[in-house]
């Protein structure tokens, strides 16, 4: 299965990869983790990323397309893939198209998880976000121990960009460059829509329902 996880910031995206990744063993490819750890751990790439990143802004294309290239083509995603923050414009999904054209892995599915504004507000205010990967919120989804990640044990903290103007910059981000892809999917009968309102396990369920069709 090749999948597209879609949606604004905060809409579970990163949450419902990793349930995914549990479930059937493919890998998750989260832009925005593998610009993360660029950035912990002071590469170029990483310093170039890191303004735009905080401002809530996208980071240019090109530095993005280089990235998705080089992943897919690496051999645990053989089986499928999930991406999970890209594409976030239309460029980058072209590019992902003419990429996956030729490694000859078309996208199955894109799943749209739908959450209105205040919800995203409320739940990116919130969150708390371990250097593994894992995201916790501090109301529905706290970790056991406190600030301490339940996966790796390591210290939680606030991402730099879910702080309030960063936020507020990156809806709007995603309304004007990233929304445009709904119609771009739904064009091509790619897209499936999910009330991604709902808890973690009931989306996860309605994903579970979507995928078992492509069984
Ligand atoms: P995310 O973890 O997906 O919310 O991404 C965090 C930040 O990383 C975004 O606000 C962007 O600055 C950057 N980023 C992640 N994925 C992309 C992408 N596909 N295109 C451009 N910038 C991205």
């Amino acid at each position: 299965m090749n999948i597209i996880l879609f949606g604004p910031p905060g809409a579970g995206k990163g949450t419902q990869a990793k349930k995914l990744v549990d479930f059937n063993g493919i890998p998750q490819i989260s832009t925005g983790d593998i610009l993360r750890a660029n950035v912990r751990e002071g590469t170029e790439l990483g310093l170039a990323a890191k303004a735009y990143m905080d401002k809530g802004e996208l980071v240019p294309d090109q530095v993005l397309i280089g990235i998705i290239k080089n992943r897919l083509k690496e051999q645990d995603c053989c089986k499928g893939f999930i991406l999970d923050g890209y594409p976030r414009t239309v460029p980058q999904a072209d590019v992902l198209a003419v990429i996956l054209k030729e490694i000859g892995k078309p996208i199955n599915v894109v799943l749209n998880l739908e959450v209105p504004d205040e919800v995203l507000v409320d739940r990116i205010s919130k969150r708390l976000m371990c250097k593994c990967g894992a995201s916790y919120h501090t109301v529905s989804n706290p970790p056991k121990k406190d600030n301490i990640c339940d996966l790796c044990g390591c210290e939680v903290f606030q991402r730099s960009d879910d702080r309030e103007e960063a936020v507020q910059n990156r809806l709007k981000v995603y309304k004007k460059q990233t929304q445009p892809l709904i119609d771009y999917y739904a064009k091509q009968g790619l897209l499936v829509t999910l009330d991604g309102t709902k808890n973690i396990d009931e989306v996860f369920e309605d994903i579970k329902a979507v995928l078992a069709k492509f069984a």
